[in-house]
């Protein structure tokens, strides 16, 4: 009976480790079609400068939808896709449509010429070693300033081989694009790459933001975290506020620009216009 048992488990075992390769092997085929087909959108968030009020740029966050109208969270297959190798065509695709985007937005004056976009990066998009001239060269051909432009990169990948990440940031830095640290606090910075490197500003992970309420800690970790990057000359930069009692505390801590639900969700690209014309209209009512 015993041994029946373990067979069984073992059995169990097994198609469950059979239907995981079968999924993982599905979804690769699956990446790849939504590549090729151009399946993929990106989607914006405002960023609001937290003195101002002023909405000052967006971070561009990719989307794939499914047949049935819900979305493939990023966190699930860009893992994925870097692990394929498909994430340079992947983040060359995100590149080349924000710049587009960029482009036909300041045609039509629907946004000021300092408005800035910023792209999530992977660490394999990090380590090809043509990042910056790849990056450049979609700049140029779209004809927009490289200013426009700021990417983002995870504290924990940027620690995972610093050499490399060094040489990396600092040839973005030299075609002007702005360089922000995602998700601080989660990852192990040492202080002196820190200062080594090229960073316009750090985004305070939204753990710490969302614990503000209910765990003084969060508010110490904030704060300290807050003056690092004063003091670095960087620009502070809080994700995931969702509560106005956050955006008080991030107001009071001295963070400069604010993202979150709070504001806004995501957007597509036509609801990110209105939200502009919207917040706009709004905010020159309420000024004077
Ligand atoms: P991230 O860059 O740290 O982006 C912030 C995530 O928090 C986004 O999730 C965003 O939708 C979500 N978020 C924004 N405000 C709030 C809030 O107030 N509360 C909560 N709970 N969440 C909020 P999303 O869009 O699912 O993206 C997840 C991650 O996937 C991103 O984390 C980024 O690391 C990665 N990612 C997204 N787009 C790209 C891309 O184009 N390329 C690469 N390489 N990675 C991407
Ligand atoms: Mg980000
Ligand atoms: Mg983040
Ligand atoms: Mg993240």
């Amino acid at each position: 009976r015993s041994k029946e048992e373990g067979r069984n488990r073992y059995r169990f075992f097994t198609d469950e480790m059979q239907e995981s390769v079968r999924e993982a092997l599905q979804l690769e085929i699956d990446l790849r079609r939504a590549y090729r087909q151009q399946e993929f959108d990106i989607y914006l968030q405002p960023k609001i400068c937290m003195a101002t009020e002023s909405v000052i740029g967006a971070e561009i966050l990719i989307r794939w939808p499914r047949p049935d109208g819900s979305f493939l969270p990023p966190d699930v297959f860009i893992p994925k896709a870097e692990e394929m190798g498909l994430i340079h065509d992947i983040g060359e695709w995100v590149f080349r449509e924000t710049c587009d985007t960029i482009r036909s937005w300041q045609q039509q004056n629907r946004i000021p010429l300092d408005f800035t976009f910023a792209i999530n990066i992977s660490m394999r998009q990090l380590h090809t070693g043509h990042l910056a001239e790849d990056i450049a060269a979609i700049v140029k051909e779209v004809g927009i300033d490289p200013n426009c432009l700021e990417v983002e990169v995870t504290e924990s990948i940027m620690m995972q081989d610093p050499r490399v990440t060094i040489d990396a940031l600092n040839a973005l830095h030299q075609q002007k694009i702005k360089i922000s640290i995602d998700d601080f606090g989660t990852g192990y910075s040492s202080l002196s790459h820190l200062r080594q490197l090229p960073i316009d500003a750090i985004k305070i992970d939204k753990s710490f933001v969302q614990a503000l309420e209910s765990d003084g800690q969060a508010d110490a970790i904030v704060n300290t975290i807050i003056s690092l990057g004063h003091n670095l000359d960087m620009r502070v930069i809080a994700e995931g506020i969702e509560t106005e009692a956050n955006r008080q505390a991030l107001t009071a801590a001295g963070c400069d620009v604010a993202q979150g639900y709070f504001y806004a969700k995501p957007m597509c690209r036509e609801d990110f216009l209105d939200y502009l014309d919207r917040y706009s209209a709004s905010s020159s009512h309420s000024s004077d």
